[in-house]
């Protein structure tokens, strides 16, 4: 699917849930959101059916996000059929890694693309900080079972945020040293409780990094579905990606769009608008008829997002998915 802008459009972020079992403080309220009936949640024929559909408009990647989509109920379930689909390239996901475990052997079987497990720090007492849970230990297992359950294409995803886990970013980094896996710092974004946080910005944690490692040679290649720059650092077995919406904009290149878990089409993350294909889905539109609405909402896929601190956006991201 080509935008107005020229942009080839081919990546889909699918979010299965608003539900999530940790309270990472950026992202979700420590007393929780009220998470929608699941009656108004897609179910897994109608997020098939729209994959089918978006698989014949040119969507080659699905990423699954939530919430965390590893309370949902059957998820190797849907990721199996959603393999199944012709067209469809890879099929990944995102998770906080804390139920993962004991669906490794199945996410093998499958044949994932492709695991990101957010980490955003090594000691267990910050881990606390962050997100409410005393899980960590968890998350550090099921990142090595994966590792070592031959899944391929295992990343580690970390939010650094001054003051909180700012003094984690070269160990996280030093993952890619010891592990062949790469390791991405995903800039704060002022989207929901995000605005409460400052961003450690790409320039301050490169800067960071070479006082730790040495030199950051920038990568042309892309190792992941969409944005990440990626720097290689002499000694390690993975590469040190950079996600960074607000301070390195990416627009210009952006090949995403996002699936709400209640069925909003949304073709850019800052910006509140969506098309409503839950209606179409629910109403006894055709896959012809669908396929429109998709083209009609992708001609509105702005140029770009402003960089001021107003986002139109005022869901939280564990109800966009990241
Ligand atoms: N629960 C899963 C997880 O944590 O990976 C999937 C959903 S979560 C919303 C997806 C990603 O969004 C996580 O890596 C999380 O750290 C990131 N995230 C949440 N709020 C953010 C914000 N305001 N700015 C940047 N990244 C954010
Ligand atoms: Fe849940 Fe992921 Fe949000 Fe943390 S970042 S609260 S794990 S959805």
């Amino acid at each position: 699917m080509i935008d107005r802008f020229h942009r080839n459009i081919d990546y889909i972020r699918l979010s299965v849930t608003d539900r999530c079992n940790l309270r990472c403080r950026y992202c979700m309220p420590s007393e929780g959101i009220s998470c929608m009936p699941m009656g108004e949640i897609l179910s897994y024929e109608e997020i098939e059916r729209l994959c089918h559909i978006f698989a014949g408009m040119g969507i080659h990647k699905i990423k699954i996000t939530g919430g965390e989509p590893f309370v949902r109920k059957d998820l190797c379930h849907l990721l199996a059929h959603l393999k199944q689909i012709p067209g469809i390239d890879k099929v990944t996901l995102t998770t906080n890694g804390v139920l993962i475990l004991p669906w490794l052997d199945e996410l093998k079987i499958i044949d994932i693309d492709g695991i990101n497990f957010s980490l955003d720090t090594l000691d267990p007492d910050t881990f606390y900080r962050i997100s409410g849970s005393h899980d960590h230990q968890t998350v550090i297992n099921a990142i090595h079972a994966a590792m070592e359950s031959g899944i391929q294409n295992i990343k580690i995803n970390c939010v650094p945020m001054a003051g909180i886990n700012d003094a984690d970013i070269a160990g996280i980094a030093g993952m890619a040293k010891k592990y062949p896996i790469h390791v991405r710092f995903i800039e704060m974004m002022p989207i929901g409780l995000g605005k409460n946080y400052i961003a450690v910005t790409e320039d301050e944690i490169c800067k960071k990094l070479e006082n730790t490692y040495g030199t950051l040679l920038p990568l042309d290649g892309n190792f992941g579905n969409g944005p990440a720059r990626y720097y290689h650092i002499q000694g390690f077995q993975g590469h040190i990606g950079f996600i960074s919406a607000m301070s390195h904009r990416f627009c210009h290149s952006c090949n995403r769009v996002r699936l709400t878990s209640d069925g909003y089409l949304k073709t850019c993350l800052f910006y509140g608008e969506g098309t409503n294909l839950k209606y179409y889905l629910r109403n006894g539109y055709s896959d012809e008829s669908i396929s429109e609405q998709i083209v009609l909402a992708l001609q509105q896929k702005p140029e770009h997002h402003d960089l001021s601190d107003q986002i139109p956006e005022s869901k939280g991201m564990s109800q966009i998915g990241g």
